[in-house]
């Protein structure tokens, strides 16, 4: 059973490998446990089907269920089908433009979790909810996006009631903050935390709060908007209003402007990390710079909540050490000694996958809080 549970369904021969038992010996047990009916076998999957041979696969009675999990990003709309032991067992990509399109990016989603379903061999009532994630804030209230700019074909869209009518399935909905975070509590470097913050830091910087194991949304939802904490009352001005707001020196754009010298083709963030890490000494300055200044805002949010760990993800977490080490350095400065001393500040593991897996985890979470804590 530790065999079936740990690994994505495997098949009897695949038990036999794992444990070294004989074919016969594990065939037996196998018929055992089907009888009890502590597992059960499924149709099909990606991996009996591709490999050519019937390889029947097995899973435990409750990893027979399955959750959706839905990505809108601003260029993509991505579906992961998990099962409830939190294996991924079929996964969907499509590129779109999902600022503008909303309708043909629901429409999309919707065939993509179907084809998904037909895939890992899982039938709707074997479903116990979708997970959707979407870059921005969420009016979780009425399940719309928060901010028209950030996706400005999306206005007025119910997003979680379109996905629940093309799918008729029970739907949640979460910002990308707070999914990084619960995809790094499931399955990445938030495992077995249950007092952490997840800071994404990309183009935009924000945070998931999870606290006694539970997301904190705050009363409209924007709770972890630590990308917009003051750290100059006479800073530049920031898109949100206010001015000297740690995304107008430490976010991906702010980043760029420092390095691109006003050039016509400004780099990537990614190019930024790239020659930061092969050695560019002015890409690393920049870099460590907004690791600084992060951790005065993060050593806020230390003194606040007090967390085991705080976990960097977003693209900048790929500069690793030359963001986390300024990161640390000023956390310890400007943090009461205490909370600073307990914190373990880490990269996230996700960083492409990370909304993504958080709507997987979305969904299991909201219908199964057991299959998460198991
Ligand atoms: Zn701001």
């Amino acid at each position: 059973m530790q065999v079936i549970r740990e690994r994505a369904r495997p098949s009897q021969a695949d038990i036999a490998r794992a444990t070294g038992l004989s074919r016969t010996t594990v065939h037996s047990l196998i018929g055992e446990l089907k009888a009890e009916g502590r597992v059960v076998e499924l149709n099909g999957g990606p991996e009996g089907r591709s490999s050519g041979r019937p390889g029947v696969r097995l899973a435990l009675r409750d990893a027979a269920r399955a959750a959706i999990g839905i990505d809108f990003g601003h260029s993509h709309v991505a579906v992961a089908v998990s099962d409830l032991a939190r294996n991924i067992i079929a996964e969907r990509r499509a590129d779109l433009d999902v600022n503008h399109l909303a309708t043909e990016a629901l429409d999309t989603s919707a065939c993509m979790a179907e084809e998904a379903m037909a895939e890992a061999g899982v039938t709707h009532a074997s479903v116990v909810g979708v997970g959707i994630g979407i870059p921005g804030p969420v009016d979780r209230a009425r399940g719309t996006a928060g901010s028209a700019t950030i996706l400005p074909g999306w206005v007025g869209i119910r997003i979680a009631d379109a996905v629940e009518e093309r799918l008729r399935l029970p739907v949640a909905i979460e910002n990308d903050a707070n999914l990084g975070a619960l995809a790094e509590m499931t399955w990445g470097a938030g495992r077995g935390c249950s007092n952490f913050a997840y800071v994404k830091a990309a183009t935009g910087i924000g945070a998931g709060i999870v606290i006694d194991g539970r997301l904190l949304h705050g009363v409209s939802g924007t709770a972890g908007e630590i990308g917009h904490t003051t750290l100059d009352e006479s800073g530049a001005l920031c898109y949100c209003g206010n001015r000297g707001c740690l995304e107008t020196v430490a976010s991906g754009p702010a980043i760029i402007r420092l390095v691109a010298d006003g050039a016509q083709e400004p780099p990537t963030l990614a190019a930024v990390i790239e020659r930061a890490l092969s050695g560019d000494v002015r890409c690393r300055r920049a870099i460590a710079d907004a690791g600084s200044e992060m951790g005065v805002a993060v050593a806020g949010l230390c003194n606040l909540i007090n967390p085991e760990r705080v976990i960097v993800g977003g693209l900048l977490s790929r500069a690793g050490e030359l963001v986390l080490g300024p990161l640390r350095t000023s956390l310890e400065r400007h943090a009461v000694q205490a909370a600073a001393e307990r914190v373990e500040v880490v990269a996230a593991e996700f960083v492409e996958r990370s909304e993504l897996l958080g709507a997987v985890a979305l969904a299991l979470q909201r219908t199964a809080p057991s299959a998460i804590n198991a």
